[in-house]
Formats: structure tokens, sequence, C-alpha cells
């Protein structure tokens, strides 16, 4: 070895011992003459400290920052009253008797200080520098460690680790394939891999029983900031195993990850129907850190001398109330003003509101309401002295569109307590399928292999719009971590949520052939998710982007700025593979 400790290694036991260090010069300093380099490397900083009369002096004053090192010397106390306190090496420093520098470094690109702010497009130019950042460094690190913990759990409960191909057929999860083009067989392609769903599900029916991976997914979509044309996810299924096994599994593997990270998480997660996700918090993925929801309140209003209320209760729609405690001074006219604007945009025909005063309804909507309505408000709200309430109105499918927004905004506005600092939650039971807007047939809303409520079969003939499916969602803190359903294994079932999807038989066999084919070898119930281990990680490193726990990430226009890619290719690659391209 090149070196007997690492950076972050040496502390006062180790005082009088010989050490050599290698790593990067991250700062030198010149204090009256003594020269004092950082060397800095992925566990730590030690200090290296050269006299005028030390053999080395020469060789130090050339190191600049970034440049790699070698130091030996003795481990020597540091003294008193320059040490540091927030450096796990502070009390110590290297007398250096012999100095090297192994390489040397170009003028850097941008600072590399934690605090430095450089734009995100030069770090990714140069991932390289941006990577030796703590911050980056240390999610890269971790996410190692997360990814083993996943890997020893699942093994130990008896999931094979499995991998599937990249190049292989279109698999469905609702966005465009990636394609790549077959130069042995030119007007082909393969589609890379939306997940490996259809895979997972044949290892069911080749009887592996258990399957797990740390799978790519590739996904061409319109990207977000915490979207990447390409993402990792702990991928699972589960043989003769019911959508409660898979809860039981992933929250042990959340207990575990968690609790390697010092937290203490809170079991069983809480569960809620789809509808009532959307009907209580206006959102298929609420955030349920903060308790903070709405009411249905159309009985309260069915006399109402209000308009806008009468019109839409005689109209078969709904009212929803919202409270936003203590928050009467927060909500100015310019403030409802805005948030109303917002929900305009949104499609609300307005936002009703009053705030409470001196025991009375006031401003906004508060003069069409009732002492009767007030009442019942109250107790159901438990409406207090500066309390505002929010009233939406609207048939329940547009309700749900903006009451989302509406609840979200009052969380950002009044910032209420957060009652714990994870909140996982199951959202249980989506309709199994939607009207696709282009084609006007019915769609799937998560993959097409979900299998419909069992008491719902018989809808599927009637009323496939208010069929509802085995498909979950895992959410914490308002993100959605991931998704998955008990699937079909009856290929009657498989074949008629296909035909109701506009499918002849003909061509749903030309487009999956493979599950549909092996679903008639008998296949095993089996039940499975896939969760975002890089939002996962997202969260774990208290990062808004996750681009910072991928050690090489596209920008959200999907391109690799250190790579270059996408790219053009040469004319002779593009006639191998049969292609020309139109210039747009
Ligand atoms: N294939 C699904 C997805 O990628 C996950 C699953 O249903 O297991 O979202």
């Amino acid at each position: 070895m090149m070196r007997t400790h690492t950076c972050g290694e040496l502390n006062s036991s180790h005082i009088g011992q010989k050490a050599v260090l290698c790593g990067w010069a991250d700062s030198k300093r010149n204090h009256g003459g003594v020269l004092f380099i950082n060397l800095r490397d992925l566990y730590g900083i030690t200090q290296i400290t050269v006299n005028p009369e030390n053999p080395f002096f020469q060789t130090a004053e050339k190191i600049k920052n970034e440049f790699v090192i070698k130091a030996e010397g003795i481990v020597a106390k540091r003294p008193q009253g320059n040490e540091n306190k927030n450096n796990p090496t502070g009390e110590v420093e290297i007398i250096p008797s012999a100095l090297e520098i192994i390489s040397q470094s170009s003028e850097l690109p941008f600072d590399l200080g934690e605090h430095a702010q450089a734009g995100e497009e030069i770090r990714l130019k140069y991932r390289y520098l941006d990577i030796r950042r703590k911050n980056i460094s240390q999610n890269l690190v971790l996410r190692g460690k997360v990814a083993n913990i996943i890997r020893s759990y699942l093994c130990e409960r008896q999931f094979n680790e499995i991998e599937t191909p990249i190049l292989t057929k279109s698999t469905p999860e609702g966005a465009r394939d990636y394609l790549v083009p077959c130069r042995t067989n030119p007007g082909t392609f393969y589609a890379l891999p939306q997940s490996p769903q259809v895979f997972k599900q044949i290892l069911m029916v080749a009887g592996m029983d258990r399957y797990f991976q740390l799978a790519r997914n590739f996904r061409d979509e319109d990207l977000r900031s915490d979207r990447q044309p390409e993402h990792t996810q702990i991928d699972m299924e589960m043989s003769f195993a019911g959508e409660k096994d898979v809860a039981e599994a992933v929250e042990g593997m959340m207990e575990k990850i968690f609790s390697f990270l010092g937290e203490k998480i809170e079991r069983p997660f809480l569960e809620l129907e789809y509808k009532d996700a959307m009907s209580l918090y206006g959102s298929d993925k609420p955030d349920l850190r903060y308790d903070i929801k709405f009411e249905n309140v159309t009985s309260i209003f069915k006399n109402s001398s209000f308009k806008v209320f009468s019109d839409v209760i005689s109209s078969n729609g709904e009212i929803r109330a919202i409270k936003a405690k203590a928050s009467a001074q927060i909500y100015s006219r310019g403030e409802t003003d805005k948030l109303t604007d917002i929900l305009k945009k949104n499609g609300a025909k307005g936002l009703a509101f009053f705030k409470i005063k001196e025991g009375k309804p006031e401003g906004g909507a508060g003069k069409f309401i009732s002492g009767e309505e007030f009442s019942a408000l109250s107790s159901l709200l438990n409406l207090q002295e500066g309390d505002t309430v929010f009233l939406i109105a609207d048939f329940p499918e547009n309700l749900n569109k903006y009451a989302g927004i509406l609840r979200n905004s009052i969380i950002e506005k009044i910032k209420p307590p957060v009652l714990k600092k994870r909140a996982f939650l199951w959202v249980r039971h989506f309709p199994l399928l939607e009207k696709d807007c282009e084609s006007g047939n019915w769609t799937f809303t998560h993959n097409p292999f979900t299998a419909p409520l069992k008491e719902h079969l018989n809808m599927l003939d009637t009323d496939p719009g208010e069929v509802l499916s085995y498909q979950y969602d895992l959410v914490l803190n308002g993100v959605e971590l991931g998704s998955g359903s008990v699937r079909n294994h009856d290929i009657k079932i498989q074949e008629k949520i296909f035909s109701l999807m506009g499918y002849s038989k003909e061509e749903m066999y030309f487009r999956f052939p493979m599950i549909l084919n092996a679903l008639k070898y008998g296949a095993p119930p089996h039940a499975g998710i896939g969760i975002g281990f890089d939002r996962l990680m997202g969260i774990i490193c208290s990062t808004d982007s996750i681009r910072d726990v991928i050690a090489f990430p596209k920008t959200t226009s999907g391109a690799c700025l250190m790579t270059e890619s996408p790219s053009p290719v040469s004319e002779k690659q593009l006639k191998e593979l049969g292609i020309s391209v139109i210039k747009k």
C-alpha cells in the first residue's frame, strides 16, 4: 500500500507514530512563513505542516490546490490553540520527513469548497471534480451502504437477485421507449426496459418464487427535476403472495434502512384507499407529516343561500372545507387573491373562504354563512379564533384536481407543526383503467398487468371505469416512492383487460407475447413493487435534487454534459444500421 492511514484517521492516539498519507491538496495557507496544507481524501482532511527549515519546503511551495501528494512523517500534537475541534483529525498534524507531488492539477473550473456556489452545468461537465466535494461523495458512499443493507435484508428473506436484460422488447409502463437499432437485422429495434416488469413476472411463472434486483429503468418522458431518463429501482416480486405480503417485506426493509441511519420508523405504515386519499387530501401522494385535511361539508350547505354552493349541490357536486389554523393574519386580501388565481389556473371556478373573528365568520364568503352552518362547521373542523376556512365546490373529479394544490399551498404558507419526520403511507386500490384522451379507449392507470379487485371482476364488462385494482403506491413525505400491484395470473382476465384497451387478440400477442404465452403454463398468484432508489436516497440525503445522489446524472433535458451525450454518430455507423436521419 502507498499509504499507512487515510486522511480521516489520525488522532491524538497516533501521536509519535510514523504515517504515510496520500490525497489531494484541499487548501494551502502561509502563516508567518509556515506552510499548512490540508490533505484531503474521501475519509477526511489532515493537516501537513511544513516549516521553512524543512528540506521539503520547496516542494511544499510548489503545491497548488488539487495536486495529488504523498506525505510521510511523524504524527505530532498541534501546538496549543491551533487545534480544530470540528475536524476529527484536528488535534494532530504531520511534520513531513518526505513530501512528493504525485500529480499536478490544472486550474480548476470552479471552486470545490463545500459552500462554494457553482452552477450545476459546470459541476456536471466536470463531474469528477464535483464528486470530490463532500456533499456528493458522501451521498455516493451512503448510497452504496444502503444498497448493501437492501441486498442483505432481501437475501435473508429468500429473495433471489436476478439480472434481467437491458436490450429487450418494449415493456409498457406508460412512457415512451428508448430504442436501440439492431445492426444485424436493419429496421428492427430493441427497446430499453421501462422496468423489468415482464421479466420478473415471468420469473415467477418460472418458479423462482422471490425475485429482486436493483434495476435500471429507462423511460423517455418529459423530464422534471426529480426524474432522470434512467433511474434505479428496488424491484421485487413474490409468488403466492398478496398486497399485505409485499407491504410486510417493504416495511421491514425500510425499518432496516432507517435503523441503520439511526431512526426508528413507525410500523405498520398508514394506509389509505385511493378514493379517500383524493377526497381527504386531493392527492394520491399526500404528505401526512401534516394533520390538515378536507372535510366533505356538502350536507351542511344543503339549504345554502350562497348561489355558488346551491348551484353546485343541485347539480350533484360537492363542497369541501379545509382549515388553516391560526392564519387570519397570514391570509391578507392579497394572499387570498393570489391563491384564488392559482386555483383558477388549475381549473377551479373560484375559492371561498372566511376567517373566525370574535366567534363569527368574517370576510370573503363569511356573509353567506348562516348561524346554523357556522356552528356545524365549527364543531366539525374544531374552529377557533383566528382560523381561516377555505371552501371549494365542484364535481368531485374536478375538486380532486385542485384540492391538492390548495392543501400544499396552505402547508407552505402556514407551516403547520410536523407530526413525524417520516410519514410513510400506502395508497391502495387505484382505478384499474382510465380513458385515454387520444384514442378514447380504456388504458391502464399504472401498468397493464395489475389485477382487478376480485369483487369487481363482474364490472369489467359492464362498468370498466369503476373497477378498482390491487394497485398500491408507497408514499413517503408526499413523495411517491414506489408503485406495485397484485398481478393477473389468470390469462383470461389479462386478455380481457388488453381487449378493453382496444387490442385484438392478434395485437396483444404481437405486443406482449412473452407474458401472455408464459401465463398459459401454470402461473402462480404473484405480486410485487418497484421502489425508486434514487428518490429514496434523495430523501435520506436530504436533497431536493436526485442528481445529488447519482454519480453521473443527466440534466433535465436528458443530456450528460460530461460525456457530451447524446451526440451525432458517423455516417458509417448509420449506414450499418440502415438508418438515415431526417433533419428537422
Ligand atoms: N413495474 C412497476 C414500475 O416500474 C413496479 C411494479 O409494479 O412492480 O413502476
